[in-house]
């Protein structure tokens, strides 16, 4: 945390995990919300099948939604794809972009990550553009290299501080419980803001740059408390409420 003007973001990434029922989760969520001061932002990105409910079960709450993932064109002949006119069409604001199942299990290229954020501006939604290193990159000592030459490919031309999100998550630590050192984490962090303050000349505190592999409530304290993060994407723990709510508060107590 303390990068300055950046609200802090805890975002959940729900995968391909959910069901109606689940639009359970979404009410208890948006109800806990209010019992915490508004210094944070909260959201939720359910799969596609689910953010319409889910955007229905946060209205009038605090809690935002988006989707995990959109097609860089406004629509064609793309079976199985979806816009992000149409995660917009619906009441999303968010969209998660390049996550690394996604670099891995389609062949994401940074180039393609770009392409889709550019189509999230389009649509007017906030792109949260995912970076990471394998754990053989960092065993390697490319972890810097490998996050720098990322992020740069992924942001795309028509950016600026604001527009986006940055969200750094360590490949090796995506729901395996392994999570990265506070060191690790700042170091990572710190290059990211740099390279967004070369990138962004006086933009690069607008940016908020997220933590992402593993976070828990036992551990989300400790890790947002390290400078230059400024919040948490969350996959397993964003699947409970209460586990959900308890990584908000500890973002919360830090403010
Ligand atoms: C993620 O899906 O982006 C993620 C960080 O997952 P988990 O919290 O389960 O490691």
């Amino acid at each position: 945390m303390e990068s300055g003007m950046v609200r802090p973001l805890i975002a959940g990434n729900w995968k391909m995990n959910g069901l109606s029922q689940s639009c359970d989760t979404i009410a208890s969520i948006a109800s806990g919300l209010a019992t915490y001061d508004d210094v944070a932002d909260c959201l939720i990105c359910p799969p596609a099948t689910l953010l319409s409910k889910v955007v229905e079960a946060a209205s009038g709450s605090r809690l935002k939604t988006g989707a995990q993932d959109c097609h860089a064109s406004s629509s064609g002949a793309h079976t199985g794809d979806i816009a992000a006119e149409m995660i917009a069409d619906i009441g999303g604001e968010y969209v998660i972009i390049g996550h690394s199942e996604r670099r891995a299990d389609h062949g994401e290229t940074s180039e393609m990550v770009a392409a889709k954020a550019e189509a999230a501006f389009r649509a007017g939604l906030t792109p949260i553009i995912c970076i990471g290193e394998t754990l053989e990159e960092r065993e390697a000592g490319r972890t810097i290299e490998v996050v720098s030459s990322q992020l740069a490919g992924s942001i795309p031309a028509s950016a600026f501080g604001k527009s986006f999100v940055v969200a750094y998550e360590p490949v090796w630590a995506i729901g395996t419980g392994k999570v990265a050192s506070t060191g690790q984490v700042e170091e990572v962090h710190d290059k990211i803001r740099e390279i967004l303050g070369e990138r962004f000349p006086g933009q690069a505190d607008e940016t908020p740059i997220l933590y992402g592999g593993s976070m828990k409530p036992g551990n989300a304290a400790e890790l947002l408390a390290v400078e230059n993060v400024d919040g948490g994407l969350i996959g397993g723990a964003s699947l409970k409420a209460e586990d959900f709510l308890a990584i908000y508060a500890a973002c919360v107590t830090q403010k």
